[in-house]
């Protein structure tokens, strides 16, 4: 790993966030949720609500993919008090899709909080931040440096990459995930730190790409150890790959004759937590459960679904039936709604209807 960085190597540090502020004040994406650098530096400040709840929804999803679903929260629940008075079933219908629902319940949750004990207000440090339910490390920082301008240091998955190859690391990124923290606290302005923030992330997504990094392009690369040793296509150090298991399951798709699917509320805790789910078995590798449909019916084999989830793959045995009488504990969800049941589920459903 190179020894040229420390937290005193001011020269690096004032030309690093120059050169990248210089940059970004010419490439900066248009995007959403951000008030552009001409527009900050002529005085307009980002709502956090905006700031916040884009940051939730971009962890672990793309700008592509959040963007109009970002635009449809603001359209719905342009303030945090006003989704804070949302009910959770709402916020959970209008997340379907962008995965990882965990997200969806803490940012309904933190509305709450920052609605009854903060008076809509969100607390503007990282500090204050962190004390609100489901914000973590990243986006307290995040917030704090975007939305209030404060020097926080903020590692997105971008930032890990562009410090790994900045620094040369020459481990995986989740075997020195403090030593890239300090790395990126080194180089945190004082001046500018929102724009800054926002550079960096840029940077990651736009030039200093994931594969074939573009460096002649790059602000930067007259100090990056990964360039001057011509090494940047090879990092980050890629860890060994744990093969993802497959699981096996079986769904069932009861039909009304109006096209509606019968569906439960699945449990608050575990994958898909509190949404519309479709009945079925456990999910378990080594092939599907032999398990008795969990309501008399018809029921016939369809076909399968697959779907790959962060931690396994799964394959699901389509079974269906038409279905007279609503039993207790289920609910009809009317085909038109069918977008608010999870990816899975939807493609459960795409298959037993043909
Ligand atoms: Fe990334 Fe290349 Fe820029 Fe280094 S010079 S930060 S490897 S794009």
């Amino acid at each position: 790993m190179s020894d040229r960085v420390t937290g005193t190597d001011k020269g690096r540090k004032r030309g690093f966030s120059t050169a990248l502020l210089k940059w970004y004040d010419a490439h900066a994406r248009a995007l959403p949720w951000r008030v552009s650098p001409a527009a900050r530096q002529a005085g307009a400040v980002p709502d956090p609500y905006r700031v916040w709840l884009s940051e939730v929804m971009l962890q672990q999803t793309t700008v592509a993919t959040v963007t109009p679903r970002f635009e449809a929260f603001l359209d719905r629940w342009p303030t945090v008090t006003a989704l804070a008075a949302a009910p959770l079933d709402d916020v959970l219908g209008e997340w379907a899709g962008l995965g990882y629902y965990a997200r969806a319940r803490n940012l309904h949750a933190c509305a709450v909080t920052v609605a009854n004990e903060y008076g809509g207000v969100f607390p503007d440090t990282e500090e204050g931040l962190l004390a609100l339910p489901g914000i973590g490390r990243y986006t307290a920082a995040a917030v704090a440096a975007i939305a209030f301008d404060r020097p926080a240091t903020v590692v997105d998955g971008n930032v890990d990459r562009v410090m790994a190859r900045q620094f040369a690391v020459d481990r995986p990124i989740r075997e020195v995930k403090e030593e890239i923290y300090a790395f990126a606290e080194s180089l945190t302005p004082k001046k500018r730190p929102g724009d800054y923030a926002q550079a960096l992330m840029d940077l990651g997504a736009t030039v200093c790409r994931p594969k074939a990094p573009q460096c002649l392009l790059c602000p930067v690369l007259k100090m990056c150890d990964a360039h001057i040793q011509g090494i940047a296509d090879a990092l980050p150090v890629k860890p060994a790959k744990k093969a993802r298991p497959t699981r096996y399951g079986v769904v069932y798709v009861g039909l009304s004759s109006e096209g509606a699917v019968l569906t439960e509320r699945r449990p608050d805790k575990g994958l898909f937590g509190g949404m519309a789910g479709l009945p079925g078995s456990a999910w378990q590798e080594g092939g599907a459960p032999e398990e008795a449909p969990p309501l008399a019916g018809d029921w016939e084999v369809a076909g399968e679904a697959t779907h790959t989830l962060t931690h396994f793959h799964l394959v699901l045995t389509v079974c269906r039936a038409r279905v007279k009488r609503k039993p207790k504990d289920y609910f009809w969800t009317a085909a038109g709604d069918l977008e608010t049941l999870p990816t899975v589920f939807r493609k459960a459903v795409a298959v037993a209807v043909g």
